[in-house]
């Protein structure tokens, strides 16, 4: 039995502590903060996340807590028409086989935090801020910020976005700067009118901003949430923001996007980061994975998916038993990198063409999208609610 430490205890530490655990090994999850915790509010999972949570036994609790929404509605955020919309049951849960459902963000994790604390094989220690790891062909260390070295046999870099891992493994700097600020609130359902209780992830898009709104905890809080393309340059994370501030931005939205934006009291902004797509994310016995290996922008509603998957693919290759962990990294890459590059792509991608786009683009994007059949959606989320086909096994 092999000791595995994995740097970061976000959704992609703990899911991925819980994988490797599961395929035998021993895991310590070295976090940085004081507690394991998650800051944010609705988070969106689709199939595939699901897909990967049952793989990791603990699908059926995060489906507990989660809203089984009822579809995807695209609207036109400068006319108030409907351009599109998917139904989430029938087709959809037959064609991918797990729901596609928002839940608060700290009930996601606290069900894979709990499953963590309940193995015996995994041990999980706050205040542990990773400041730089060493690695040969026998072994890995690394050397926390107070100097004390921990060693171990692999180590995991699922230390976000700003990864000190990956700094050190592949020097490529910070993150990409999107220009793209974010302003979210969630409001108690008992404040929303009944008229406003859509159980639908409702998307409004309009020229270099959209607004998405959906249930989440159960029902129990409006998840709201306001983007627009301002070309930002600092970056900020979940600063407290003017209310006033928010609704003058989307002033413009059409009334009824307009009556649940005016819901959310408390606000919070952030400008969101990505980078491009590489091929490399392991050196020797050290791999990255999660936002360390693949941030993307929230558009596609992803990041944590892929996260999951990751944590699945890693255990599942584990679990075949080769003890060879410079190899095991080397094939989790190339099964993950692929697909991961692509969705960072198209998160990308989506922003442009689908939720930002003006005038004469914004014509043809209704009536492209306009004359979709159910089935012609279905095909276009496909690869990604798919289960992933492995490349290498
Ligand atoms: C506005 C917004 C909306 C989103 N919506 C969705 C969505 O609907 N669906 C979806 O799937 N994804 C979504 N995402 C993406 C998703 O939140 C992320 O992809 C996911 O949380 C990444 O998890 P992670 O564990 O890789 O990284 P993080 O959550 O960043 O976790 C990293 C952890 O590592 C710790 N850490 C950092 N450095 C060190 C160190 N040196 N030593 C030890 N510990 C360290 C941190 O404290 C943290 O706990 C969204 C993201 C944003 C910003």
């Amino acid at each position: 039995m092999a000791e595995v430490l994995i740097a970061g205890g976000g959704i992609a530490g703990v899911a991925t502590a819980l994988a490797v655990a599961r395929s035998g090994h021993r895991v310590l999850v070295l976090e940085r903060n004081a507690e394991f915790t998650e800051l944010g509010a609705g988070i969106q999972l689709g199939p595939n996340a699901f897909r990967a949570l049952d793989r990791l036994g603990v699908g059926e609790q995060v489906q507990a807590g989660a809203v089984m929404v009822e579809a995807l509605s695209l609207m036109d955020g400068v006319t108030g028409q409907r351009i599109t919309q998917l139904p989430l049951t029938g087709e959809f849960r037959e064609r991918f086989g797990y729901p596609y459902a928002v839940v608060h963000r700290i009930d996601l994790y606290s069900v894979l935090l709990a499953a963590c604390r309940s193995h015996k094989a995994i041990e999980l220690r706050t205040d542990a801020p990773v400041r730089d790891y060493r690695c040969d062909g026998k072994e890995v260390s690394v050397t926390l910020a107070s100097g004390e070295v921990v060693r171990g046999d692999a180590l995991i870099g699922a230390d976000g976005i700003r990864s000190t891992i990956r700094a050190q493994m592949l020097g490529d700097g910070e993150p990409r700067v999107s220009g793209h600020t974010i302003y979210r609130s969630v409001v108690p359902m008992e404040s929303v009118p009944d008229r406003l209780r859509w159980n639908t992830v409702t998307l409004w898009a309009a020229p270099k901003h959209h607004f998405v709104h959906y249930p989440i905890a159960g029902g129990k809080f409006l998840n709201l949430a306001a983007t627009i393309d301002n070309a930002a340059t600092e970056v900020v994370s979940g600063r407290p923001v003017d209310r006033d501030l928010v609704l003058a931005t989307f002033a413009h939205l059409p009334a009824t996007a307009r009556d649940f934006l005016h819901l959310g009291q408390e606000w919070r902004t952030w400008v969101l980061c990505d980078r491009d797509p590489v091929r490399r994310w392991n050196d020797g016995r050290v791999v990255l994975l999660g936002d360390a290996a693949h941030p993307m922008l929230q558009y596609a509603a992803q990041g944590a998916c892929m996260a999951l998957e990751d944590a699945v693919c890693l255990g599942d290759l584990l679990a075949e038993g080769d003890s060879d962990f410079t190899a095991v990294f080397e094939r989790f890459t190339a099964e993950r990198a692929e697909r991961t590059g692509w969705v960072q792509e198209i998160s990308r991608a989506i922003g442009e063409q689908v939720y930002h786009p003006a005038g004469v683009a914004a014509e043809e994007r209704n009536a492209s999208l306009g004359a979709h059949t159910l089935t012609d959606l279905l095909d276009l989320v496909d690869r990604l609610y798919r289960e992933p086909v492995p490349s290498t096994r």
